[in-house]
Formats: C-alpha cells, sequence, structure tokens
C-alpha cells in the first residue's frame, strides 16, 4: 500500500459507487495490506499480530485495559533497553510487569470483538469441477470482557517472543544489507 489509509479513502469516496463511514473503511482493510514504508509500522502486521491488536481494541474501548496498542503493551511490559530475556519474560527487572489490565466492575459484559480466522470453502470451476480454497476472513463476535482478557493473556508469552523474532530478524537483515560487498546480492 503505498498512499496513507486517509489518501486511499478520499479516491474510493471519489469513485462514489458506495458510501462508507472512514472508519468503516478502515475496517475493512484486510491485514495484509500494509504500508509500504516499514517505518510507519508497530508491528509485522501478520494474522498473529493483528489478532492479537483486535483482542487490545475492544478492551480499550471499555477502558479494561491502559495500553491502546500491541506496541504500547510490549512498552508496558518491558524494559526500556529490551533484551531477548524481557521478550521471554525471564527479565529480574521486568518479568512481574503484568499485562495492565483495568478492573471492571462487570467482566461477564459482552462486547463486540473481530478475528481474523481461515476458512474452507467449496467452489466450483467453469467446468463444473469442485475444488476447496481456503480464505482469511474477518470474523465479528460478541465475547464477554473476561473472556478477551482470558484470550489476551493467553496470547501474550507467544506474541512476545514472535514481536522478538520479527524485530531481530529485521536488524539482522538491516545489517547484512549494509555491509553488503559489491560482488554480493540481498535476497528477500
Ligand atoms: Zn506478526
Ligand atoms: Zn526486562
Amino acid at each position: 500500500m503505498k498512499g496513507s489509509m486517509r489518501d486511499l479513502y478520499s479516491s474510493f469516496c471519489q469513485s462514489g459507487e458506495v458510501k462508507l463511514s472512514y472508519t468503516r473503511f478502515c475496517a475493512y482493510k484486510p491485514f495484509y495490506v500494509v504500508p509500504k514504508d516499514l517505518h510507519e509500522r508497530d508491528t509485522c502486521l501478520c494474522e498473529k499480530c493483528e489478532n492479537f491488536r483486535l483482542l487490545i481494541e475492544p478492551l480499550k474501548r471499555v477502558k479494561a485495559i491502559e495500553v491502546n496498542s500491541p506496541a504500547a503493551l510490549v512498552r508496558a511490559m518491558c524494559c526500556e533497553d529490551k533484551n531477548f530475556d524481557c521478550y521471554q519474560r525471564s527479565c529480574s527487572e521486568c518479568e512481574t510487569k503484568g499485562i495492565p489490565f483495568v478492573p471492571c466492575e462487570d467482566e461477564e459484559k459482552t462486547v463486540k470483538v473481530s478475528k481474523w480466522v481461515r476458512v474452507n470453502e467449496e467452489k466450483q470451476s467453469n467446468q463444473g469441477k469442485t475444488f476447496n480454497v481456503t480464505r482469511t476472513v474477518k470474523k465479528n463476535m460478541e465475547e464477554s470482557i473476561g473472556n478477551i482478557k482470558a484470550e489476551l493473556a493467553k496470547s501474550c508469552d507467544g506474541f512476545l517472543l514472535h514481536t522478538f523474532r520479527e524485530s531481530h530478524q529485521t536488524k539482522v537483515l538491516k545489517v547484512k544489507r549494509e555491509n553488503l560487498d559489491n560482488d554480493e546480492l540481498c535476497c528477500l
């Protein structure tokens, strides 16, 4: 995605075919459509990162968590100068820092939450043959605040390790690219 979401939205509005609010337009953006510039991103925006963000979003909406993004959650739980120990929760400085949940009066209250899931579908070819395809679709559900908190807590360790690997790989690749010899090539 070369332009910003705002630019894309204004081009979309000019096409005049469908009327949609900006919020809804953003909600329909598939997770794999990402900004071209890596520095504009908080996370790698894979399905895992996006589903983690989608758990934080409803909690933030009902003020059940103090942070508003996965990156802010990592900052809240890990040391400022993070290393692998912080991400795998074995750093003596930050291992006791938990997810900054805010207690709610009614944890049973249900709220809207979305998740990217893979679904298998049967399609028919032009020749009438049936074949299976797997699509990733955004599923909208209702879930209790307590369950969303539990789901976030359950996926947090895996998300932190994933974030470490992603940022580590990006750093290593950057160093490799910057130190290429004249007769070397970096293929991604
Ligand atoms: Zn990711
Ligand atoms: Zn630490």
